[in-house]
């Protein structure tokens, strides 16, 4: 089996699993396709305009059977899923090596290509991100609260660890394994880095709050001058987090 033929029965699984049926129907037809005629015309064709495949996000409030928990390993694990189909669609009768796939499949190679000239878009915007992966949560900017939920724990450990699972599990044609596993929360040492990250948060004077809405006003001074913050793991003498350079500043 060719690995774009893999990768399309891995990614139905997968839509299968969360209940996306509409797009698990999409691929089926590409699946069809390939096996009938070696046409990738289909599979392509999901990637451009509105309501695209480049639109799904695997959430709950979109009505996916996910978690807390699996929602962000599964919309994760779906994004590279995603970024590998369309790259082997490219390049339907090749096979490549895991290390291949890290330096030529980008995240965002699937939206880019649906703009015009998407294909030319700067190296820099494609390929296998180099900077480190962030924990994105909220701050009030006025007082300098910090919090993170459970999800945004779990999003961090996900775009840490799912690219080079999926690169690896596509270089062995398991795929469907990977899917089953992470839908199962059955990933290889997932455990003691969560108690790592929720340790380095707390040293970090970042609360970890379980919460679904956004806090529109601070809970420790009142403002509403509160926004999306970012912050990067260091790994020197202890473990801990430091604000990421592209948050807006704090007014104090
Ligand atoms: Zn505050």
């Amino acid at each position: 089996m060719t690995q774009y033929e893999h990768s399309l029965i891995a990614m139905k699984r997968l839509l299968d699993a969360v209940h996306e049926n509409h797009w698990a129907q999409w691929i089926a037809t590409d699946i069809e396709q390939w096996r009938a005629a070696e046409d990738t015309s289909h599979h392509l064709s999901a990637y451009g305009g509105m309501g695209s495949f480049n639109d799904v996000i695997i959430c709950r409030g979109n009505q996916h059977s996910v978690t807390e928990i699996t929602e962000a390993w599964a919309n994760t694990l779906f994004e590279w899923l995603k970024s590998v189909c369309y790259f082997l669609a490219n390049h339907p009768n090749d096979s490549f090596t895991p290390e291949t796939l890290a330096n030529r499949v980008g995240r965002h190679d699937s939206s880019l290509a649906a703009f015009v000239g998407g294909d030319r878009a700067p190296a820099s915007m494609r390929g296998y991100a180099t900077e480190p992966v962030k924990l994105q949560g909220w701050r009030c900017l006025q007082c300098g609260q910090s919090e993170v939920t459970n999800r945004d724990i779990e999003y961090l450990m996900a775009q840490d660890l799912i690219p080079d699972m999926v690169f690896s599990a596509c270089g062995s044609q398991s795929l469907d394994k990977l899917v089953d596993k992470v839908l199962a929360s059955d990933v290889t040492g997932a455990d003691e880095t969560r108690k790592m990250l929720a340790a380095a948060a707390v040293a970090s004077d970042i609360l970890l709050i379980t919460r679904d809405a956004w806090n529109w006003k601070c809970p420790h001074c009142d403002s509403d001058d509160t926004a999306v913050y970012r912050w990067v793991l260091r790994l020197d003498n202890e473990c801990r987090f430091e604000p990421s350079t592209d948050n807006l500043p704090l007014r104090r």
